[in-house]
């Protein structure tokens, strides 16, 4: 195996300490950091690469110029936002890595990984209380593979793994605890890469305390939440600035198409002012009920714009947007729009940029 992207989710205490070993890795070209929190005084006896003027920064553009400055040449995008807010396409053929601090983030991690394809997915996990630190090793592209919850029991799905209000509570573990995690994943990604074994699904888990060491194959379960689908991906390379909506729908070129939707984002039809000033709210695909503002008054959107927003974008929707520019509708870099036909499966195509 050969990554040439990977996608960090999670700068934390074990995050930050795989940054530098992820940045030694032959091949790679691109790293994806996300982490929407910012550095706090406490994080920084357990957390690597940090100095006390990092101190209120965000951890995701700290981290950033930190792998660039050990890997020049690279291409590092960092996003200082929830993991549930990226492109989607930004999983599709990535080796990622987890280092996340809980399950509700695992969940899109999750997901992410096996709808959009990524070539390797790495969990990471540490727990203080008894010096225990965890990776495990999925292969969502190979097929009736072992998902990361297909080994969650309901107490994994309990309020406790829940992410609190942010910041998340501490978990305690020490730097040397993350750093122990971060080895056992990037010596995973060694193996894989210098071996021409098959690879399995595996969980390993040291015991700092006990000095144990467990290690079990994980099995697909059908119980499993998630439902094990993956789209019918393809890429679509193209200017956002310039293509329009109806400029897009001719080059993906799927006859029938009855409705779009962008994955992860929601269509927000062109709603009058809350202000009252007579104005209106651009079209387009956000988050659920944000980024709208009115095009007269400025004033961002209230409370309606999260009720009237739709995941799907029937064919009778589309005639007004056809000769928008897919920017100006709020589409990014690896976005993945889905188009549904009436007569078969969906087709999803990555959008990826042109330098033009
Ligand atoms: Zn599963
Ligand atoms: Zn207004």
């Amino acid at each position: 195996m050969n990554f040439e992207r990977a996608l960090l989710c999670g700068l934390g205490n074990t995050g930050s300490a795989l940054l530098p070993l992820l940045a030694a890795l032959p091949g790679l070209r691109e790293v994806v950091l996300v982490d929407r929190d910012r550095i706090e005084r406490a994080n920084l006896a357990c957390q690597a690469g940090l100095t006390a003027a990092d101190v209120g920064r965000s951890k995701a553009r700290v981290h950033a110029r930190r792998l660039r400055g050990l890997r020049p040449g690279l291409k590092v995008v960092a996003y200082e936002q929830d993991l549930a807010r990226i492109p989607l396409g930004e999983w599709h053929g990535a080796l990622v890595a987890g280092c996340l601090d809980n399950n509700e983030a695992r969940v899109v991690l999750n997901a992410g990984a096996f709808r959009a394809r990524a070539a390797l997915l790495l969990d990471l996990g540490v727990r203080a209380d008894n010096r225990l630190a965890r990776v495990s090793v999925l292969h969502p592209c190979r097929a009736g593979s072992a998902c990361l919850e297909c080994s969650w029991s309901e107490a994994d799905y309990s309020p406790a793994r829940h992410a609190c209000a942010p910041p998340a509570p501490a978990s305690g573990a020490s730097a040397a605890l993350g750093a122990l995690a971060a080895s056992l994943a990037m010596l995973e990604i060694e193996k894989l890469r210098d071996s021409a074994l098959e690879p399995v699904a595996r969980e390993v888990v040291v015991c700092a305390d006990s000095h144990e060491i467990f290690s079990s194959a994980l099995h697909r379960r059908s119980a499993c939440r998630f439902e094990h689908s993956a789209l019918n991906l393809s890429t679509a390379p193209l200017s956002l600035d310039a293509t329009t909506l109806g400029e897009f729908f001719h080059l993906a070129s799927v006859r029938g198409a009855t409705a779009m939707r962008v994955e992860g984002r929601f269509y927000h039809p062109p709603l009058s002012c809350s202000a009252g000033c007579g104005g209106r709210l651009a079209p387009g695909f956000r988050p659920r009920g944000g980024g709208g503002v009115c095009q007269v008054c400025g004033r961002p959107s209230a409370g309606a714009a999260a009720f009237q927003c739709q995941t799907v974008l029937a064919q009778a929707e589309w005639p007004p947007l056809l000769g928008i520019p897919l920017s100006r509708l709020g589409l990014r870099d690896r976005d993945v729009i889905t188009l549904a036909a009436a007569d078969g499966q969906p087709s999803s195509f990555l959008i990826t940029l042109t330098s033009s």
